[in-house]
């Protein structure tokens, strides 16, 4: 499959080695957290970068550019009121490829799994122009859930050249549906070199810092949902078990930066507005968030990135889904999964309540999805490939 691809794609750039220019393109905060420190990176190793942002999650975006340190080249300004996956699909296409055809990059990046990541591997391969995916090779096993990511995954696996692999059993993946070994790098998720650069420059709210001293002393619970699969009864029954724990414990508080969509919304006011010890926030920019974490006593959270991260920090998760495509962290101990059944939650919390074992042993852990060397193995890999043909180790690259 992928032989095929190299001859399609053709065999090589014409551009002098040093003006590889690289188009990094995102549109969701989880995107933009994962790309900033690849897009830094490649401008350390004197690459330039294209930053297109498709602003498929505009207002979630705006605080991130600026904390992050990221400059936006180019704006495809695709968010719409009540947009669909289609919607931004094909308005991501349309604008990219002018942007393809206009700066003729050398590779293109996309990261994840979301629509507009699905666009631009798909326009970038439509004029045969090399991807690479950062992050390849996450599978739930079901392609219905999560949706469509689970199936924006596989299809970007089809037409990307290079595959970054955050693990050992991303790779596997890849492997069993036929990728080529020599197409894959694994390298760690890029989430860890981010929240460790964040870590380094913390700058946390006066809102936050009240909020972790009014909550001192209480064992504070981290909490994020936003994912399609849990709206509806799903969410309601969660959030009524968070309620109802949070009522039994005078010491427990409740955290949640509550995500902007309207199912979210709907189902936190009729639920957990005006409870005591439960605080409702407005979503957090990365080192608001990183703050919480720190200080809290448990993560329960639906993200992906969330699941990536809070090792890092030797937190314990409860993840609300039914699967996850990060079995890495189940496996190491520092997350467990809650499935479909609310009582499961409540068991959960109340089991490790009684009985703190379980979440002391999280913090001796180490962080399954990544030691913060990503983004440079992800540069190096991009390096090998555009080395002179003469050099030594253009065995281990791939010729387009
Ligand atoms: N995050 C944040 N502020 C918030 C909630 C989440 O900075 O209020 C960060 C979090 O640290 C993680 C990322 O957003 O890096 C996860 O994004 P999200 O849950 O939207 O997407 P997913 O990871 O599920 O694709």
């Amino acid at each position: 499959m992928m032989d095929s691809l190299d001859t399609l794609l053709g065999n090589g750039h014409t551009r002098p080695r040093a003006g590889r220019k690289v188009l990094v393109l995102f549109g969701t905060r989880p995107e933009l957290i994962k790309l900033a420190p690849v897009i830094a990176e490649l401008r350390q190793q004197n690459y330039r970068p294209l930053v297109v942002s498709s602003s498929q999650h505009k207002g979630l975006l705006a605080p991130f550019l600026k904390s992050l340190n990221v400059d936006v080249d180019i704006d495809l300004d695709v968010m719409k009121a009540d947009q669909s996956p289609n919607d931004v699909l094909s308005n991501v296409i349309a604008g990219l490829d002018r942007i393809l055809v206009d700066e003729m990059p050398d590779v293109v990046l996309v990261q994840g799994d979301t629509t507009t990541t699905l666009a631009g591997a798909l326009a970038a391969f439509n004029r045969k122009i090399p991807v690479g995916h950062v992050e390849a090779g996450l599978r739930s096993g079901d392609i219905a859930s999560p949706f469509p990511e689970e199936a924006n995954r596989r299809l970007i696996t089809l037409i990307a050249s290079f595959h970054f692999a955050a693990t050992e059993q991303n790779r596997q993946n890849l492997l069993d549906e036929g990728v080529s070994d020599r197409q894959i790098f694994v390298t760690g998720n890029t989430v860890v070199d981010s929240l460790h650069a964040m870590l380094d420059r913390l700058r946390v709210s006066d809102e936050i810092t009240d909020l972790i001293a009014e909550t001192a002393g209480q064992k504070r619970i981290l909490l994020t949902t936003h994912r399609r699969e849990s709206f509806g009864d799903a969410m309601s029954r969660n959030l009524e078990v968070l309620a109802r724990f949070v009522e039994r414990h005078e010491n427990v508080s409740l955290i949640f930066p509550v995500h902007p969509n309207p199912n979210v919304r709907a189902a936190t006011e009729a639920i957990l507005a005006g409870r005591d010890r439960v605080h409702l926030l407005e979503p957090l920019d990365h080192s608001d968030f990183l703050a919480l974490m720190k200080a809290s006593w448990l993560v329960v959270s639906d993200s992906g990135g969330v699941q990536e991260e809070a090792p890092s920090l030797g937190k314990p998760l409860l993840v609300l889904r039914e699967n996850t495509e990060r079995p890495e962290g189940i496996a190491a101990g520092v997350s467990k999964l809650v499935g479909s059944d609310a009582a499961r939650l409540e068991e959960l919390l109340e089991e490790n309540y009684a009985d703190p074992a379980w979440i002391d042993s999280v913090k001796q852990i180490p962080n399954p999805f990544g030691d913060g060397t990503a983004s440079r193995r992800i540069v190096e890999a991009l390096r090998s490939h555009f080395a002179p043909k003469t050099e030594p180790e253009v065995a281990r690259t791939v010729s387009l």
